[in-house]
């Protein structure tokens, strides 16, 4: 009887150590990023979207070669981040870490230069300089992002990397008065960003109606001198939802997507 009830012990011991414990998903603040992460690094479509754009602004690029103003220098005038670089590894740690955005954790993804050259944003880029034409970096990354951003830039092969090409953010987050320096030296013969803003300051303005009357009003511009390429992930277009202010709670952000969803 004695050994019985050992048996019976030792068998609920084992039992009990190879209980295996329910995994405890962490639900991040962040949560919400995954769906357009995922698409953004593992969606063929995505690779394809950014071809697309870069295989049109070619074209667009031969066309205005035809009626060069030859007294003037010719450029492009791209953005950085979702333009040329991929920069989704730090939305994945955002969704990872349950950390959103801020300076600190901004820097310390592109501290590490390691950022990958968007589909067709190289070629594009080496295809115009064969051409003739320069490449002009309008990127809002802060000043002590630069040498940083020349390395990861330099690294992947871009050209056009010195400070007289790469214009980034002193103070004013417009880049409405770079443009217009650039556009005193440069016939300015393409645009090139993921944010409307990219292209003119008109879309600086997006009030209730989330900039779809903007759209419409410059819509013969797109595909011409504008090449808007996709950012599911983040955007102007995101800070029009929460009323042009990032600094309202997480709930609150959470509660404003959820509501201006259009269901039937
Ligand atoms: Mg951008």
């Amino acid at each position: 009887m004695k050994n019985y009830f050992l048996i019976i012990f030792v068998a609920i011991s084992i039992s009990a150590c190879n209980k295996t414990e329910p995994v405890q998903e962490t639900k991040s603040e962040y949560e919400h990023l995954l769906m357009s992460t995922v698409w953004f690094q593992q969606s063929a479509e995505m690779k394809a979207l950014y071809h697309q754009c870069y295989n049109w602004a070619t074209v667009m690029l031969d066309k205005y070669l035809e009626n060069i103003d030859t007294t003037k220098k010719a450029c492009v005038i791209v953005d950085i981040d979702e333009t040329v670089l991929d920069n989704s590894p730090f939305e994945a740690k955002c969704i990872e870490t349950g950390k959103g955005y801020s300076s600190e954790t901004w820097k310390e993804w592109t501290d590490q230069a390691k950022a990958k050259a968007l589909p067709g944003a190289l070629e594009f880029l080496n295809y115009a300089k064969e051409k003739g034409v320069e490449t002009i970096y309008i990127s809002n990354r802060k000043l002590n992002e630069l040498e940083k951003t020349r390395k990861n830039l330099s690294d992947l092969g871009f050209p056009f990397i010195d400070d007289a090409h790469m214009l980034f953010k002193d103070s004013v987050n417009s880049k409405k008065d770079r443009r217009i320096a650039i556009g005193k030296e440069y016939q300015i013969l393409l645009l090139i960003g993921d944010q409307l803003t990219d292209f003119t300051e008109i879309f600086e303005k997006r009030d209730s109606t989330l900039g779809f009357d903007l759209v419409e009003q410059y819509k013969n511009e797109f595909g011409d001198r504008f090449i808007l390429l996709p950012n599911p992930m983040y955007g102007e277009w995101e800070g029009a939802i929460y009323g042009n202010d990032f600094k309202i709670s997480d709930a609150l952000k959470a509660e404003k997507r959820r509501k201006i969803l259009k269901s039937f």
